[in-house]
């Protein structure tokens, strides 16, 4: 975590890939969605999801994000703290109905369930065999709540993110089921195929996270059509106030949707700068398009696939910070997806040191100053949670669900897993790291990578560098201020 529509028919100059599927000889799945957002701030959705399972299976799981906004919902989705800033119009609710699930044509039976009533199980009435296509058709009905969140509407924007049933990650013949907590990104996705049609009324600017294909206009609305291949998920970004500037960098359209922002131009050269950057050093940025758009949203910034939103309330040297950070989680979760339940660290804190090290080349600060500052936040918000009498190790790999603050998230994920990150760096020197990372990129590109295959790859490169990171996420090491 920490934005003038075109045309018709333009052609997606997308960049063939090796899909996830391919990679991982796993057939790339698809979602066809169609959805429509009507005045009084609710979506109307249909889509199919057609995948191939990889062992025998008798149901699907998907995950339905916009529950985690309902009036009874277990677990708010933001700490009391941040509840004013959240809802600076008052408590608002939303939530997701299904109110149809069939396969060809014939009905199945499905049960709205778990935590935050969070997950939709849907029985597929037989044991479909592994290897064999499966569709899932699905309409949904959306209430977006009139919150600064993913998934919600605040004074400028809407922000259409997570809003439809998500399919949940098939492990070992068995379904994760991700929980929406008030700290971290709660995703575990893997890459799909999407084509989605977006109704809204004709006086919205759409920023999305996909190419965009066709747009069809009449006097009540307006129907943009879009396509992306081989992503983890989709963002569309609605405002009525919306400017837009583009500049092609490496190859890639980056085009910036604002209507806050003093200095649009630096702004969208911090993206433009940041994405060569990273496509230098990590892999080559895969997608024809990336947007960042400025919205409503009480943290910094969140990253999707191709597009990043940017909280209106960050400014100057801050907001370049987090659009380095979020274009940077384009490797560091959209590329190299991971568990965000279970290791949310491992894409925070690669997404941190490297946009520190980005910052350091692109201004004046310098590297270690970067992360002097991680181990001072880290250092304070460790005594101040000591203080009030948490004194849990600072292991880091755990459930969004053992953090008790944002406060300890940041700590975690942030602070504690970049200074991680960086001793490994020092401990290889920067041309070794660069190039594990690099190795590591395009071995695990488009799929998910688990704690143990990194620990593994990076042992292998260097027993030193492993046992330090160890050291690390075990908790053991004392982070001490620097010299
Ligand atoms: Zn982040």
């Amino acid at each position: 975590m920490k934005k003038i529509i075109v045309l018709t028919l333009v052609v997606a100059l997308f960049i063939p890939l090796v899909g996830c599927g391919e990679k991982s000889d796993k057939k790339i799945s698809n979602y066809d969605i169609s959805i429509s957002l009507n005045a009084d701030m609710t979506l109307d959705g249909k889509m199919t999801y057609s995948f191939t399972p990889n062992s025998d299976i008798s149901s699907v799981y998907f995950s339905l994000y916009p529950n985690a906004f309902s009036s009874t919902a277990e677990i708010s989705p933001v700490y009391k703290m941040d509840e004013l800033s959240a809802y600076p119009n008052g408590k608002s609710y939303g939530d997701i109905q299904i109110t149809t699930v069939k396969s060809r044509g014939k009905a199945l039976d499905f049960e709205v369930t778990g935590k935050n009533n969070g997950t939709l199980k849907v029985g597929l009435n037989e044991t479909v065999k592994s290897g064999k296509e499966i569709d899932i058709y699905i309409e949904f009905k959306v209430k977006l709540a009139n919150v600064k969140h993913r998934t919600g509407y605040g004074d400028d924007t809407v922000n259409l993110t997570n809003f439809y049933p998500v399919a949940c990650v098939l492990e070992n013949g068995k379904y994760y089921e991700s929980v929406y907590y008030p700290a971290g990104d709660p995703f575990y996705l893997e890459c799909s195929n999407y084509k989605v049609s977006l109704t809204v009324p004709p006086t919205y600017v759409v920023a999305s996270s996909l190419a965009p294909i066709s747009t069809v206009w009449s006097a009540d609305n307006t129907e943009y059509n879009y396509e992306r291949e081989n992503v983890r998920d989709i963002a569309f970004i609605l405002s009525k106030n919306f400017n837009v500037l583009e500049k092609t960098c490496n190859g890639v359209s980056v085009k910036y949707y604002y209507y806050g922002d003093k200095n649009p131009e630096k702004t969208l050269d911090t993206a433009c700068s940041s994405l060569r950057y990273f496509s230098d050093k990590y892999y080559r940025y895969p997608y024809a398009e990336y947007v960042v758009a400025e919205g409503d949203f009480i943290y910094g910034g969140m990253e999707y696939p191709c597009l990043s939103l940017i909280s209106s309330s960050v400014s100057n040297d801050y907001r370049d910070y987090v659009v380095a950070h979020e274009t940077a989680h384009q490797w560091f979760y959209g590329i190299l997806g991971v568990n965000q339940n279970e290791i949310g660290f491992f894409d925070e804190g690669l997404t941190e040191l490297s946009t520190a090290l980005f910052l350091s080349e692109y201004t004046d600060t310098s590297l270690d100053n970067y992360v002097n500052q991680a181990i001072n936040s880290y250092l304070s918000i460790r005594e101040a949670l000591v203080y009030a009498g948490n004194t849990r190790p600072p292991v880091m790999d755990r459930n969004l669900k053992d953090f008790s603050s944002e406060a300890e998230y940041v700590m975690i994920a942030y602070n504690r897993s970049e200074i991680a990150f960086n001793d490994v760096r020092k401990t290889l020197g920067d041309a070794k790291f660069f190039k594990f990372i690099k190795g590591f990129i395009n071995q695990n590109a488009y799929k998910n990578v688990t704690l143990k295959d990194f620990e593994k790859a990076l042992n292998k490169t260097s027993k030193t560098a492993g046992k330090v990171f160890n050291l690390y996420v075990n908790g053991e090491k004392v982070v001490q201020k620097a010299e």
